[in-house]
């Protein structure tokens, strides 16, 4: 029943202002052009009257549907349409009219199909957001959850530092136990304290790499991405050992008043992550023997290829056999050859490096 009073749509306000959205990309397929404005819709790249660059004003007035342009199935495009612009009448002419009665179909652009399904809008409409990539870097079965446990709250910002308590309003003087020159947050705590700082760069220093404190993700971020599957496990159990280090660190002096040396964390994180190395998988590379050793850790290369019998036959009465091989590495090469005769003499060598 007809109201004299306006009511205010509450789905349109949202939809609205996706109309630009939408118009931008789609297109009309065109079957009968009943159903589509000849130069206000989409049915050619553009909207022709965008095109022909007409004043938004005349846009009411452009009634014109594209059936009115076609009469059995062919275009009928007016000489003064055709003579003004060459290209759009042969771009017209390109596409192809329905030989059957078909109804005109708006279709998505961007999907090969043409349509558009509530998922697809919903990642046009809110691309992805950073995936939650660190998480890859903390969970592990070769490292104790108690040491992801810790990392994994200081990157949501959940650890129980003064800092975060005192947001719950528990408490109000503060003073980082490690250095007790700042007050404590976590990002002071595990990254820019002094003993977090003196942590990576003794651990930095073991990797041959330099660890970026600015942040926890550029702390995973400063790995040397040449690394084996193998020494990145390691240096990643590392990592989760120095979170958690700091923390009982902490904790000793604040609970127990029971201070730990630089020395004692250390080793600490070197037996821990020696255990996590015996269960972590992977393969390392030649190069890396001195980064494993301060680790003790005996290299686990990649198995040789298995060995295959060759039997060697003497050549024919007359005739010399010479067997040779090389080969190669990306900084070196080398080669030889044998030579022996028909009653298997030694008669020559070559080799060279
Ligand atoms: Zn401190």
């Amino acid at each position: 029943m007809p109201t004299g009073t306006y009511l205010k749509s509450s789905i349109w306000n949202g939809i609205k202002k996706h109309v630009h959205t939408v118009n931008d990309n789609t297109k009309w397929l065109l079957g009968s052009g009943h159903s589509v404005s000849f130069w206000l819709d989409n049915w050619l790249d553009e909207p022709l009257a965008v095109k022909f660059n007409f004043l938004v004003t005349v846009y009411p007035l452009l009634k014109a549907k594209v059936a009115s342009f076609i009469e059995n199935g062919e275009w009928i495009l007016p000489a003064t349409f055709v003579n003004h612009d060459v290209s759009i009448r042969d771009r017209i002419h390109e596409i192809t009219l329905p030989r059957q009665p078909m109804e005109d179909r708006l279709i998505w652009c961007a999907y090969n199909d043409g349509n558009l399904t509530a998922k697809q809008a919903y990642v046009l409409l809110f691309p992805t957001q950073q995936k939650l990539d660190w998480t890859g870097w903390i969970w592990h079965n070769f490292v104790p959850p108690s040491s992801s446990f810790v990392a994994w709250r200081c990157f949501q910002n959940r650890m129980p530092t003064d800092e975060n308590l005192r947001k719950r309003g528990c408490v109000v003087v503060s003073a980082c136990d490690l250095c007790l020159s700042q007050s404590e947050t976590t990002p002071h705590l595990f990254l820019t304290c002094s003993f977090a700082n003196n942590l990576w760069k003794w651990l930095g220093s073991i990797l041959h790499i330099q660890f970026n404190c600015s942040s926890f993700h550029s702390l995973f971020e400063s790995f040397d991405a040449n690394w084996s599957a193998f020494l990145t496990n390691i240096a990643t159990a590392a990592v989760l050992h120095v979170f958690h280090s700091i923390w009982l660190a902490r904790n000793g002096i604040r609970f127990s008043n029971a201070k730990i040396t630089m020395h004692a964390a250390q080793s600490k994180i070197l037996t821990a992550s020696k255990l996590s190395a015996t269960l972590a998988p992977g393969l390392s590379n030649a190069a890396e023997i001195a980064i494993l050793q301060k680790f003790q850790l005996a290299p686990r290369p990649a198995a040789a290829s298995s060995n295959r019998l060759v039997l060697w036959r003497s050549p024919i009465f007359g005739w010399m056999k010479a067997n040779t091989d090389g080969s190669v590495t990306n900084v070196s090469a080398a080669y030889g050859g044998l030579f022996r005769d028909h009653t298997t003499r030694f008669r020559g060598v070559l080799h060279k490096n």
